[in-house]
């Protein structure tokens, strides 16, 4: 007998789930499985067993797969996979590093979850509601592998509604945190607000891409647009760079940015910390300025229709860049819009440069990191560009 209710393939679909995808579309079943939502499901197509996973009626991805085998979720199975990752991560984190992401969704067999630690402090998002039915045993294997100090869950996502749930829990839910915590990634120090800096408090997934940036950015006077709490600046400063200016639109996020960099020996004037419009003050910018600027956006396209809006608004900031770079000036441009692939992406700074009239030359070209794995059986899980070019 199957462990669960079963959830039967249809068989022109078996080939993508046999492939490793974690995602079965309603469509994609025989009939919808009499089970409420959230509710773990056995996996079946022509009576073989396919694996294990939750299904949810009201959004169109009906099934997203936890397990190749016919198996019981329970605390058991999270702690088994949380080992394995924790393993996964010791092996390849440098070790003047104590900040990673821990668990990132499908990519690492948890659709829907998403766990980062910070110095023995752990954050984790629910994204689906078969996710939030299983809050307890993820929660206390977590514990039980981790041993940290403190466990903060961050669920408040709007994509919670569409999954049918109304509440957005955040809070300390393990140990005792007042939000604030310092870490250290790749020997700098960094303090963020686990409770309440954006997503789960730090953008971990730009680690080895800052590390990529000081290559080239010594000496140089640089600005770094949609900084967040700092993490280029800080780089910046620490390689050598001969001014540093942050910007971001808020103001929270700029006075981290401040303390961050004075945590790493850099008291710059407040005049070097610019609340302020990206896209304002990119238009605005005096020629020569900055020999060096930093584009790193949020998310501009939710969805495939909004791509387009997407696409002009990042032509615009790269083109404002460009038109304020000097020859041989560097651009330095992010974006972690999972709907813009990385040719698309290229061909945005190509068609900017065309705009601002001047050549454009790649000198780096990167993705994410390996705690933010690209699985290949699952492509919709890419999503980070990072380009380092020089203007010609
Ligand atoms: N580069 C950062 C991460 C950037 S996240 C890092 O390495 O940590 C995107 C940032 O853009 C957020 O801090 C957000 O506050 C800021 N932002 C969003 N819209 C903005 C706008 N119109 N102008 C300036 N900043 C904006």
């Amino acid at each position: 007998m199957p462990h669960y209710p079963v959830a039967r393939l249809r068989p022109e679909r078996r080939k993508s789930i046999l492939a490793g995808h974690p995602w079965i579309f309603s469509r994609a079943l025989m009939e919808a499985p009499q089970v409420p939502d959230g509710a773990l499901v056995t996996v079946t197509c022509d009576n073989e067993i396919l694996g294990t996973g939750y299904y949810n009626s009201r959004t169109d991805i009906a099934v997203r797969m936890l397990s190749r085998r016919d198996e019981t979720v329970d605390e058991g199975f999270f702690v088994r996979l949380f080992e394995r990752l924790k393993a996964e991560r010791a092996a390849w984190l440098p070790g003047d590093t104590d900040a990673w992401r821990v668990a990132f969704a499908e990519a690492d067999g948890c659709p829907g979850l998403i766990v980062d630690h910070y110095a023995g402090h752990l954050v984790f998002q629910l994204h689906t509601k078969g996710m939030d039915l299983l809050r307890t045993p993820i929660l206390n294997a977590l514990v039980q592998v981790h041993q940290p100090q403190a466990v903060i869950e961050r669920s408040d996502l709007a994509v919670r509604r569409m999954e049918g749930m109304v509440d957005q829990p955040v809070g300390v839910v393990y140990g005792k945190c007042d939000g604030e915590v310092t870490f250290r990634e790749n020997g700098r120090t960094f303090i963020a607000d686990l409770l309440k800096g954006q997503k789960t408090g730090f953008f971990l997934d730009q680690r080895e891409n800052r590390l990529a940036l000081q290559r080239w950015c010594k000496g140089r006077s640089v600005l770094n647009v949609f900084s967040y709490s700092g993490g280029f600046s800080v780089y910046a400063a620490t390689a050598g760079a001969r001014r540093v200016v942050s910007l971001d639109a808020s103001g929270p996020a700029m006075e981290l940015c401040r303390r961050n960099l004075a945590a790493n020996g850099f008291d710059y004037p407040a005049s070097e910390f610019r609340t302020e419009d990206a896209f304002e003050a990119l238009a605005n910018l005096k020629p020569g300025e900055f020999d060096c600027i930093i584009i790193d956006p949020p998310s501009m396209a939710k969805s495939q229709k909004q791509l387009k809006n997407a696409l002009k608004a990042y032509t615009a900031l790269n083109r404002c860049a460009l038109n304020a770079l000097p020859e041989g000036g560097l651009l330095v441009s992010s974006s972690c819009t999972t709907h813009l692939d990385s040719p698309a992406f290229l061909s945005i700074l190509h068609y900017a440069s065309v705009q601002a009239k001047c050549g454009l030359k790649l000198l780096e070209s990167r993705e994410q990191p390996f705690d933010h794995p690209y699985n290949f059986a699952f492509p919709e899980g890419k999503y980070l560009k990072f380009a380092i070019c020089s203007k010609i």
